[in-house]
């Protein structure tokens, strides 16, 4: 908001996710249902005194069903809505909530507006719902502004019970938990107690200026391959031979290691060398990719895999999508990946 009196212009867009759910009567499971009984439970809103507009997704989903396909939609309501509003708030189940806001940081390049992320465990019609805080605090962060009227926040954001979280940083650590995310890698960009209390060095910054720029095409050829101890060779090299893959984000043990075996070098170099990219990401929650740290990791990173250093798997797996989605070389992927492009990865 750059005028005084101005009231803060904030559009919602409700995907679906267990915030908005009621239950079956048939099946007792919880199923997604319309903004208009969300935003009934929600009388607070009006205390706000913001100007509030809401786009959903007909028909809302569990964001198990997420995909691509509705990253695209998120981003092209943003897009087509950017200079209309001064931030936006994005209703989504929690279960692939991190995907999302990984996906939509690389889409929203040159993005210096606040999009925040948030949902709730238990639906909002239910007693002790953390779907109303949650909301009111969400669209509290995406209408802050500094004493110059430029958003505090400038970056895709996930918001959930006491933290604000780099969407590219976050996972889901609780199923069960009010505080359901976590950045392992990165500090909270606010703490959320009787105040919002913003962690200005955190908070991510565009170099200059530029238009909002949407990118629209994700390729959704890549993979994760998570290892466990006992692989087998055929399973390796089934899953490397996946027809049209073109990334795989392999998952490997603490800082970076994986079995020394000849068949499972070879059987990583070869797919290298059939020019698949393969990211190397830690299976540990904390910490990142040392790759020379253990002869083990030192002989997985010379078959020329990428190290990806502290970035989750959740950012991992987007950041390929996008990539190949630019149509970049393999070469040009490859750099790219070593880079951060919106704060997803210390180097
Ligand atoms: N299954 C739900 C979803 O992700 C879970 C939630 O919203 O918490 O849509």
């Amino acid at each position: 908001m750059s005028a005084q009196n101005v009231k803060p212009r904030i559009l919602i867009i409700y995907t679906g996710g267990t915030i908005g759910m009621i239950e079956n009567p048939d099946t007792h499971s919880l199923q997604p249902f319309d903004f208009t009984h969300l935003i009934d439970n929600v009388p607070k809103i009006k205390m706000l005194d913001y100007e509030i507009d809401n786009i959903q997704f007909n028909p809302p989903i569990d964001s198990s069903d997420m995909s691509p396909r509705h990253w695209v939609e998120i981003a092209r309501h943003i897009e087509e809505n950017f200079d209309r509003f001064d931030g936006f708030v994005v209703l989504h189940g929690t279960d692939t909530m991190a995907y999302t806001a990984s996906a939509l940081s690389f889409m929203l390049e040159n993005l210096h507006k606040p999009v925040i992320i948030t949902g709730s465990q238990l639906p909002i019609g239910e007693v002790r719902t953390d779907g109303e805080e949650n909301l009111i605090t969400a669209l509290q962060v995406a209408a802050a502004t500094d004493s110059t009227g430029e958003p505090i926040v400038q970056e895709v954001a996930i918001l959930f019970e006491n933290y604000l979280w780099r969407g590219n940083r976050a996972t889901k650590m609780s199923a069960d938990n009010f505080n359901a995310f976590k950045s392992n890698n990165y500090p909270p960009l606010a703490r959320i107690g009787l105040d919002i209390h913003f962690n200005d060095e955190a908070l991510w910054r565009v170099q200059a200026k530029r238009p909002l720029n949407v990118q629209y095409n994700l390729d959704p050829n890549v993979m994760i391959v998570d290892l466990n101890p006992g692989i087998t060779e055929g399973i390796l090299r089934h899953q490397l031979a996946t027809p049209d893959i073109k990334g795989v984000v392999l998952k490997t043990f603490g800082s970076g290691n994986a079995p020394t075996a000849q068949w499972f070098t070879d059987a990583v170099r070869e797919a290298v060398e059939r020019g698949i990219v393969i990211l190397n990401v830690t299976q540990c929650v904390n910490g990142g990719v040392h790759a020379r740290l253990y002869a083990a990791g030192d002989q997985l990173a010379s078959t020329g895999v990428v190290s990806g250093h502290d970035i989750t798997s959740e950012a991992a797996i987007t950041k390929m999508m996008y990539l190949f989605g630019l149509g970049l070389s393999v070469r040009e992927v490859r750099r790219y990946l070593e880079c951060s492009l919106c704060g997803e990865v210390t180097l």
